[in-house]
């Protein structure tokens, strides 16, 4: 007898970009501008994309807030991919922010991880005004015990919009600040991920985690794609 495993063995966790994609705060959103058109007499289809560079499932690199930070295409690929991801769940109704306390009892998962996923179930409100008005955020504190105690964590993703909660947008620029900062006691700069789709992955089937950002030069952060390889 053959066991046929359905399962699927990757999943993408990335939200596609599209005219209803959430935008933070006034930031523009996507556009899209047919360049030709077959149904006008063209011999093809193509585009013109306008995107803010914070749009979708993105990744936010030093740059955004340290101005001579890393460049999101300063990244090796071997940065970008992490083999020990773990999901934590801490669970958030609204604009609140992630502390300490929420991870207290998953040391021995930080401790083994290179890549810490924030799940906080708040992406179940993507399609609603409240993703993007009373999303939950990670504390600037927070941020900074994880890089004392855990420098082995390289990157952070959350399924929020940002992780400035957009009530609490001061400690959201400090938990950036926090994340991106070159400082002795701390482990590298924190690369982040916002508007990650985390609810189709287990910590028990995910593998390794493949983060490929738009490789556009100049600028701080980009959308990237995000390959989940599952067990
Ligand atoms: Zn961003």
């Amino acid at each position: 007898m053959i066991f046929m495993n359905s399962a699927p063995r990757y999943e993408i966790l990335s939200y596609p970009i599209n005219a209803a994609t959430p935008m933070y705060g006034s930031a523009p959103g996507p556009v899209l501008i047919p360049f030709s058109q077959i149904a006008n007499g063209d011999t093809s289809n193509s585009y013109t994309i306008s995107l803010f560079n914070h749009t979708g499932t993105h990744i936010d690199a030093p740059r955004h807030f340290v101005d001579k930070g890393k460049l999101i295409t300063g990244y090796a690929l071997d940065e970008l991919i992490f083999n020990h991801p773990a999901i934590v769940d801490c669970p958030k109704e609204g604009a609140e922010l992630i502390s300490r306390d929420d991870l207290r009892t998953v040391s021995y998962q930080l401790q083994m991880s290179d890549c810490l996923l924030l799940r906080t179930g708040f992406g179940r409100f993507r399609n609603e005004k409240r993703y993007r008005t009373d999303n939950p955020g990670i504390a600037p504190e927070t941020i900074r015990w994880i890089r004392e105690e855990y420098p082995s964590i390289r990157c952070i993703g959350i399924d929020s919009i940002s992780i400035s909660s957009f009530q609490y947008r001061n400690e959201g620029r400090e938990a950036h600040r926090a994340a991106f900062v070159e400082k002795t006691g701390f482990g590298k700069p924190l690369l982040l991920i916002e508007d990650m789709k985390l609810d189709i992955v287990t910590q028990e089937r995910l593998c390794t985690l493949i983060v490929l950002p738009w490789q556009i030069d100049g600028v701080d952060s980009a959308p990237c794609n995000i390959i989940a390889i599952l067990r």
